[in-house]
């Protein structure tokens, strides 16, 4: 499965590219620039120290790649090779004299061999994070986004649907399913659960987020939907199950849904009023949905 559908980067491995790069980090790295720069323009005579000092230009390597890993390395070792050029053209047109060359030529190319260096190492850490972050959001048995990241997700949707934004939760949960284990075994169950969540999320749209809540509850968030586009998506889930034919046909789901209402102080608010709706469909006799309608839940097919 991908993460990609979280438009903020949530969870995406490529969000190395977005990560903001501060002031400061270009502030210093400007800074170790300047220092080999001004000090060679400014003394008089070509010292060992002054071409030494352009292992200077492995700063803004450094920095560069914890912003954005190997791209930001070889940017910087880029810069810094060209500035190093840009002077000594510069000091041979002033006509001063040239700093050592054979030293010179030696800390450019440890300058590119360190900041290539650099740049392999943080781009695989940058990486390994990106998976470990991945991980920490995914539900281990099914792969689809786990309670973690639907709490997340739920708390930003929460926010824009306090600007305006309307927002529906569905609350999904497998019927009888203890009775499925005890009957068909639970490596059957799993395969139930695994089946169950890939409907979920292929039903589900890129800018919404479907995730398993915990057992065999599962919970649908979408964003810009009323009640009416909830109610049909909730259908949708409850037909396709039902074309899957799990374990004979007899595998079935009830879903409760409530959608964002100003009266609701808290993510978990809403969480509640799709759970009071589930269980007036569970008190329904199962394989339906009910809707929350703010005093009561109202049965949706
Ligand atoms: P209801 O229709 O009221 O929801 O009945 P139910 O049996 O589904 O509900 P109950 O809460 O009594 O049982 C939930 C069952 O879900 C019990 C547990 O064995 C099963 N379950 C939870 N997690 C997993 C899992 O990861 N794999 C399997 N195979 N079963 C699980
Ligand atoms: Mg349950
Ligand atoms: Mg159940």
């Amino acid at each position: 499965m991908s993460f990609s559908r979280d438009a903020d980067g949530f969870g995406d491995p490529d969000d190395l590219r977005h990560r903001p790069i501060p002031l400061r980090a270009l502030g210093l790295s400007v800074a170790a620039l300047a220092v080999p720069v001004l000090v060679s323009l400014f003394s008089l005579e070509a010292a060992d120290y002054e071409t030494l000092l352009w292992l200077l230009a492995l700063v803004p390597a450094l920095l560069l790649s914890y912003y954005r890993g190997w791209r930001g390395s070889a940017i910087a070792v880029a810069v810094g090779m060209l500035v190093l050029v840009a002077l000594q053209l510069s000091l041979l047109l002033l006509g001063r004299e040239i700093q050592h060359w054979e030293l010179l030529g030696g800390v450019v190319v440890a300058d590119v061999l360190i900041a290539f260096g650099i740049g392999a190492v943080t781009e695989k850490l940058h990486r390994q994070r990106a998976r470990a972050e991945e991980l920490s959001l995914t539900d281990e048995l099914t792969g689809i986004p786990n309670r973690r990241y639907a709490r997340a997700f739920l708390e930003r949707e929460f926010a824009a649907a306090r600007r305006g934004r309307s927002v529906a939760v569905v609350l999904f949960d497998l019927d009888r399913f203890k009775t499925f284990n005890d009957t068909h075994g639970h490596t059957e169950g799993d395969e139930v659960l695994r089946a169950f969540a890939a409907l979920l999320d292929e039903t589900t749209r890129r800018m919404s987020l479907s995730a398993r809540f915990g057992g065999e509850e599962f919970i649908t968030i979408l964003s810009s939907c009323d009640v009416e586009g909830a109610l049909s998506f909730a259908n949708r889930v409850l037909d396709g199950l039902r074309a899957l034919q799990l374990g004979e046909g007899r595998v079935t789901v009830s879903a409760g849904i409530a959608v964002y209402d100003a009266g609701m102080e808290s993510p978990y608010a809403l969480i509640a009023a799709a759970d009071r709706a589930l269980y007036e469909a569970k008190a329904g006799g199962r394989d339906r949905i009910c809707i929350f309608d703010g005093v009561h839940s109202l049965t949706g097919s």
